[in-house]
């Protein structure tokens, strides 16, 4: 069998001088293919790994037909090659990875929980488990399970065996790749699993540091559990206390008063909001009212503060005390104009012309339909070109 790639024979390996056997190009892309290698490439869940080939970027590491192809940034002479990992990246795939690998044992052999599938994604990890749910007590003894494992520092260790000897061991999971040929490679967690795997592994699940499970999801009748592990999981209880420091500013109180502090803000917020409806109907009420009793068939208002909601609403409350009048009303919002234009039932005005008529006074966009118009212009500085013009429309004096 030929010898397996540097990734596979030390995962440690963060740096490697080799060379270049072939420069390609793939769809406008520059990649290489190198006589060894510690690039990760994509595949069983786990994500490829990133760094530098002579200093120049690697974007992406693909296998395709048993090739490894390293994408880079720009394309670099045949000749010698100084890889170059990017350590951090790497290690945080090992350490879910291999914190993956203990999760599904435990999850197996302690539940009967089978997994079915890995992802290992930017800020949390998952695996689905044939299980319709997992109960909080579950939960926590699967999580205690995995923290006696990392605590043990079982040593994690890879190994190649023949097709015929692999027949003979007690594998997990059996699966090979569609057209695998030659030996295969197991990987073993001493004393808690064996299972095939090309990906990249920790030493011992002591570098796992650490394993908190985030909560689950129904999936297709089994449940998806979230995960982190090692660095990632610090640097979340890292973020969620930089979050927890700025609610405990905001709401003015201590942890354990966070939620109930928060809870009395939104009641708050939803008594506001209902009594602040209240006093707009008081005062659409009124407005409609005061407009729909001035004697001329036309009436116009700019109402600060408002949306167009508003202007809808107290359009038709006027138009509908007296249905011959015609509604100009305006607002600002946002640093926009907003008018509507409205026509009661027997207003003497083509409203749909005068809107348009509007639109390009005011420089607005807009729309309407029946005996209603309302746009949005960048301002109003022509608004009271546009208020002389609809009063002429409506009742002309020549
Ligand atoms: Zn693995």
């Amino acid at each position: 069998m030929s010898i397996p790639p540097a990734f596979e024979r030390d995962p440690t390996l963060a740096s490697l001088e080799t060379r270049v056997l072939h420069c390609g190009v793939d769809r406008g892309r520059p990649f290489v293919l190198l006589e060894d290698t510690v690039f990760y490439p994509e595949g069983g869940g786990q994500p490829c790994d990133l760094g530098t080939v002579n200093g120049v970027a690697v974007l992406e590491v693909q296998k395709r037909e048993g090739e490894i192809r390293h994408y880079l940034a720009g394309a670099i002479p045949e000749g010698g090659a100084s890889l170059q990992l990017d350590w951090i990246r790497r290690f945080d795939h090992m350490q879910q990875h291999t914190g993956q690998h203990l999760l599904t044992a435990l999850a197996q052999d302690r539940f009967h929980w089978a997994t079915t599938a890995f992802h290992l994604g930017t800020t949390v990890c998952d695996i689905e488990l044939d299980t319709p749910a997992i109960s909080a007590a579950g939960l926590d003894r699967l999580e205690e399970a995995v923290a006696e494992a990392i605590r043990a520092r079982r040593e994690v260790s890879a190994r190649w065996v023949s097709p015929e000897a692999y027949g003979q061991e007690e594998v997990r999971s059996r699966g090979l790749p569609e057209g695998h040929e030659g030996g295969i490679r197991l990987v073993e967690i001493a004393g808690v699993d064996l299972n095939t795997c090309g990906g990249t592994h920790l030493r011992h699940t002591g570098e796992i540091e650490t394993l908190k499970l985030l909560g689950t999801e129904s999936i297709r009748g089994g449940t998806r559990l979230f995960f982190v592990a090692g660095r990632r999981a610090r640097q979340r209880l890292g973020d969620h206390e930089r979050r927890t420091a700025s609610f405990r500013t905001l709401l003015g109180a201590p942890d354990e008063d966070l939620l109930p502090a928060l809870q009395i803000r939104l009641d708050q917020l939803l008594a506001l909001d209902r009594r602040c409806r209240k006093l707009e109907e008081e005062l659409a009420g009124a407005l409609s009212a005061a407009l729909a009793a001035r004697p001329d068939a036309f009436v116009e208002a700019h109402l600060e503060g408002r949306d167009a909601a508003f202007l809808q609403r107290l359009a038709r409350m006027i138009t509908g005390i007296d249905p011959a009048k015609v509604v100009f009303l305006t607002t600002e919002q946002a640093g926009q104009g907003l008018f509507f234009l409205g026509g009661g039932e027997v207003a003497a005005l083509d409203v749909a012309a005068a809107g348009r008529e509007m639109v390009s006074l005011l420089g607005a966009k807009g729309g309407g339909a029946g005996k209603t118009f309302q746009g949005k212009a960048p301002d109003l500085a022509a608004r009271a070109q546009a208020v002389a013009h609809l009063k002429n429309l409506v009742a002309p004096c020549n």
